[in-house]
């Protein structure tokens, strides 16, 4: 009788795991939405500012955008090394995070508990050159002032956020296994059916726009052509079609198709309606 008991529970406990961690991750979103929705004007102005892909979003993906880098940031202790914080920094790099898997299901990049930021170049480990970020096991790292040069454009074809998000996505899918975007596994495959002979002919000498630095290695390679693709969309489709299409395939979304109007435009049109409600 006991062991029925046993084995009747732990069927239980089986079967309704999986719908209850649904409920409390449903309940739990639902609670940071109302807190997000209080300071969604803050994360508005500060990656209006900033991030050009977003204002190229139209209101439903703006929003969208903004909740994602308002929940990621949640899912981080941010550390600041030798470098004055302020209530910008963890939002704009969560947002790096966000533009680069806005158009997967899996956005977290739950691996990583712990982002650094630094003041600037550093060295790490036995290397001799300096580090602008990278993603070790330990958690995410970004030079501060490196990454401001990327998403104010001053450096073209580089965004340092953008970099090491790559690589932290390659992880999670790959490396930990900890959050595996189907879409992304999938397709990646048939990503590296382009990008491998590309990669194999610079690694022989070949010059392409991706810059000597991509053909380091593949995680490199990989690494580069997503600053590419973002900062340098327009080239990257001329000079190497295969691969952004392959691109935007296996990220799932295309920075040269967007079909957004952004809130400026929406809030423009919004605008003689409204003085028409009032006067009436
Ligand atoms: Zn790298």
């Amino acid at each position: 009788m006991e062991l029925v008991v046993i084995i009747a529970l732990v069927l239980g406990i089986l079967l309704l795991n999986r719908p209850v961690t649904l409920l409390f991750q449903r309940l739990y979103t639902r609670h940071q939405y109302k807190r997000f929705v209080a300071a969604e004007t803050f994360y508005h102005s500060v990656v209006s500012h900033h991030i050009k892909y977003y204002n190229r979003l139209n209101l439903e993906e703006q929003r969208k955008f903004l909740f994602r880098t308002y929940q990621f940031q949640h899912s981080k202790n941010f550390h600041y090394i030798e470098v004055e914080q302020n209530a910008e920094m963890p939002i704009l790099v969560s947002a790096a995070a966000v533009q680069l898997t806005f158009g997967l299901e899996k956005f977290k990049l739950n691996y990583f508990d712990d982002i650094f930021i630094l003041r600037d170049d550093y060295h790490y480990g036995f290397y001799s050159r300096p580090f602008m970020g990278h993603v070790d096991r330990t958690g995410i790292y970004l030079s501060w002032d490196n990454f401001i040069k990327g998403i104010s454009g001053l450096t073209p074809n580089c965004n340092v956020g953008l970099h090491e998000m790559g690589h932290a996505l390659a992880y999670v899918n790959f490396i930990t296994r900890t959050e595996e975007d189907k879409h992304f596994k999938k397709e990646f495959h048939n990503f590296s059916k382009v990008a491998r002979p590309i990669f194999t002919s610079m690694q022989g000498g070949a010059k392409n726009l991706l810059g000597d630095y991509a053909a380091t290695n593949y995680h490199e390679f990989w690494a580069v052509a997503i600053e590419v693709f973002f900062e340098n969309a327009m080239l990257f489709r001329q000079e190497l079609p295969e691969l952004y299409e392959a691109m935007s395939r296996v990220l799932n979304q295309d920075p040269l198709n967007f079909t957004g109007t952004g809130y400026a435009t929406i809030i423009r049109r919004m605008e003689p309606l409204v003085r028409k409600a009032t006067a009436q």
